[in-house]
């Protein structure tokens, strides 16, 4: 394999070809709108996904197709799929496309989620609140991220729709989010990133910490069940896992098919980072050592907080990743921080 093509070109798209250039690998990027990643890979194709002789061209000049960005259109997809392989696979994106097919994925493997009530329309709304109760929160089946399409539901008769269907799930009274960064090899082999704790402000996460400061067990189990997941899905890539600890255990809240934001810190807490182990997942080579030689806290630069980046730039300790977009809208994530914990 010498060119990977990437649907999406956001600033996960972008670091992955960064990761893929250092393994001496070709990046072909596909992207619809403004493209972070087109900066730094080898070619771009900016066309929308209706667009099959520009998909249908981008997917000949590669030798595997990866994505960054789980939302692309299921016939985009069946073209593709029809010149050259998609890693991960087809199961995996479409699973994680839609919460519903994914909490009930999750469930038939025994894993534990949110209770959660398919809610297709409004009227569905108030037998779906009956059956999970309040407070819970009324989440779009697709296309929803950073808290997008979500909807908090305190009392039965203060519900709002959310405007598309959706799934009802209850509020979990958690005492910490973590997440498991875990990879799988072409030939099977699975590794995990340490799990890291997230912290979310408005739906948007915030910092990653490592180590977490979960016991073991805890974390051990997270770990685990986050290898079970890939290994059902037959994976070959980075997954993110997000998960909910609570008094009775691990839930998991959502699954990522691809690199994930609260595996940013690998870049600076590991020899191998996320990015790297994906670019090897997909080109077919072995997964690289991602045991963590630092404590690390990774904290997002969302809209205003770039005007903080000069100050931080002279800062001991600190790695800055600036993703290169235009506009510092507000909630719009523009680069985040690597701190390394003396
Ligand atoms: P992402 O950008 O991670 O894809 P998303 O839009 O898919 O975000 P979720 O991960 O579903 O959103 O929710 C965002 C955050 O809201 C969670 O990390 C958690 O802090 C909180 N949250 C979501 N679901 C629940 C729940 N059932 N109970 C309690 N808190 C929740
Ligand atoms: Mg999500
Ligand atoms: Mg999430």
């Amino acid at each position: 394999i010498r060119t990977i093509g990437i649907l999406g070109g956001g600033q996960l798209g972008r670091m992955l070809s960064v990761a893929a250039s250092r393994l001496g690998l070709r990046c072909h990027i596909y992207e619809p709108g403004a493209s972070p990643a087109g900066d730094v890979a080898h070619v771009v194709t900016n066309a929308p996904y209706e667009d099959h002789a520009a998909l249908r061209a981008f997917a000949e000049s590669v030798d595997v197709v990866t994505f960054e960005f789980e939302n692309v259109p299921a016939e985009a997809l069946d073209l593709i799929e029809s010149i050259v392989e998609v890693r991960p696979n087809r199961r995996a994106l479409t699973v994680s496309q839609d919460r519903l097919t994914e909490k009930t994925f999750l469930n038939d493997l025994g894993l534990r989620t949110a209770p959660f009530a398919d809610v297709p329309d409004e009227v569905a709304l108030a037998g779906a609140i009956s059956k999970i109760g309040t407070p819970s929160i009324l989440k779009t089946r697709r296309l929803g991220y950073d808290g997008k399409g979500q909807v908090r539901i305190d009392s039965p008769d203060r519900a709002e729709w959310t405007g598309a269907p959706s799934v009802l799930e209850g509020f979990v009274d958690f005492s910490a989010e973590i997440s498991v960064i875990v990879a799988r090899a072409a030939d099977g082999q699975v590794a995990a990133f340490d799990p890291g704790l997230n912290v979310h402000q408005g739906g948007i996460l915030q910092t990653t910490t490592v180590p977490c400061g979960l016991p073991a067990r805890v974390t051990t189990d997270a770990v685990l069940l986050a290898g079970r997941i890939v290994q059902a899905l037959d994976y070959i890539g980075v997954m993110g896992v997000e998960l909910f600890f609570t008094a009775d255990g691990l839930i998991i809240n959502e699954i990522a098919p691809r690199v994930h934001n609260s595996g940013h810190w690998t870049q600076a807490g590991c020899t191998v980072d996320q990015f790297e182990q994906h670019i090897r997942a997909v080109a077919g080579l072995p997964l690289g050592d991602g045991s963590r030689y630092a404590e690390v806290v990774m904290e997002n630069l969302i809209g205003d907080d770039l005007e903080r980046v000069p100050a931080l730039l002279r800062e001991t300790g600190v790695q800055v990743h600036l993703y290169g977009k235009g506009e510092a809208r507000p909630g719009r994530k523009m680069g985040h921080i690597n701190r390394i914990v003396p």
